[in-house]
């Protein structure tokens, strides 16, 4: 019997092994025969300092709906685009729809927001990335400090040669740099001495727990701590209580974004629900 379960396992085990490929080999086959327009799409979720509330800025999420897969997450895809040499094409698009959409809000209603954009390490690689991120930032006439790219962690693990090179590439540019998903991953802390981040965005996994896990509570504490006394702002991630915005105001975090306050919305709910008539038009 315990022959046939061990053979059971292992049949199992390659039955999900399969699948696993083939589910890529489906991204694969459709994100190669990708059509933007018709379905990729930019979702926006609300930032808000506290303890005010005050709305300061949108993060661009992407989004894919595929007719035949469905919707498939970006943690999912994304990977798999950057294999694919993909993420450049991809990151540009969604660059652009971020840029103009933020120019239309701010211009329409003056709400002098901030949008967050999601970069791949990779595709600060491609030469026409700056150059690109330039134009769309002139012709749309948004000031740099409207401009905020997030970058994760994992590229602490690159050295720190290439964390400088970086650097000077968005300092020329005027625009501000958030480390992503901070405190999950390669965490290295000798990151934040060569790369002068403006913002670290705490990972939502830390934030979890800070109302019910001591430990939690206590390393987060000591980022905020550490982020003030270098003079980087902290924004907290994955929000999704009033107990935690509590105990974040009381730890002096600057900023916070979840699903408490607001989900990631298409444009024009963003709109509705964030941006409205309660803003005095001055277009
Ligand atoms: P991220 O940049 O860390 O984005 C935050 C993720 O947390 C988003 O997932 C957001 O929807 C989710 N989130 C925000 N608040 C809450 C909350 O209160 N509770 C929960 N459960 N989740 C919350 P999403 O949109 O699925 O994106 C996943 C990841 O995919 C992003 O993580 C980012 O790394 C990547 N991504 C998304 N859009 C882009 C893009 O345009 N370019 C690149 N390179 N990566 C992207
Ligand atoms: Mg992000
Ligand atoms: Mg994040
Ligand atoms: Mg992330």
């Amino acid at each position: 019997q315990a022959k046939m379960l061990g053979k059971n396992r292992c049949v199992s085990f390659n039955l999900k092994y399969i699948e696993k490929l083939s589910r890529k080999s489906d991204l694969e086959y459709h994100l190669k025969r990708l059509n933007y327009e018709e379905e990729l799409q930019v979702y926006y979720q609300p930032q808000f300092s506290i303890p005010n509330k005050k709305l300061i800025g949108a993060e661009a999420l992407l989004r894919w709906n595929n007719k035949d897969l469905g919707w498939v997450s970006p943690a999912e895809f994304i990977p798999v685009a950057e294999e694919l040499n993909i993420i450049n094409p991809i990151g540009e698009w969604v660059m652009v729809k971020a840029v103009k959409q933020i120019s239309l809000w701010n211009n329409t209603y003056g709400s002098g927001l901030k949008i967050g954009i999601n970069v791949s390490p990779k595709q600060l690689d491609h030469k026409t990335f700056v150059p690109n991120l330039k134009k769309v930032m002139e012709e749309n006439a948004v000031p740099p400090e409207y401009i905020d790219i997030e970058i994760t962690e994992s590229l602490a693990i690159e050295g720190e040669e290439r964390i400088k090179q970086i650097d000077s590439i968005f300092r020329s540019l005027g625009i501000s740099i958030s480390i992503d998903d901070f405190g999950t991953g390669y965490s290295s802390l000798s990151y934040l001495k060569f790369f002068p981040f403006e913002r670290i965005k705490i990972a939502k996994p830390l934030i979890d727990a800070i109302s019910t896990d001591h430990y939690d509570l206590q390393i987060v504490k000591a980022v905020i701590i550490l982020a003030k006394s270098l003079g980087i702002k902290t924004i907290a991630e994955g929000v999704e209580s009033q107990e935690q915005i509590d105990i974040l105001v009381e730890l002096g975090c600057d900023e916070i974004q979840g699903y408490f306050l607001g989900r990631p919305v298409p444009a024009d709910q963003f709109e509705e629900l964030f941006l409205g008539d309660s803003i005095t038009k001055t277009a």
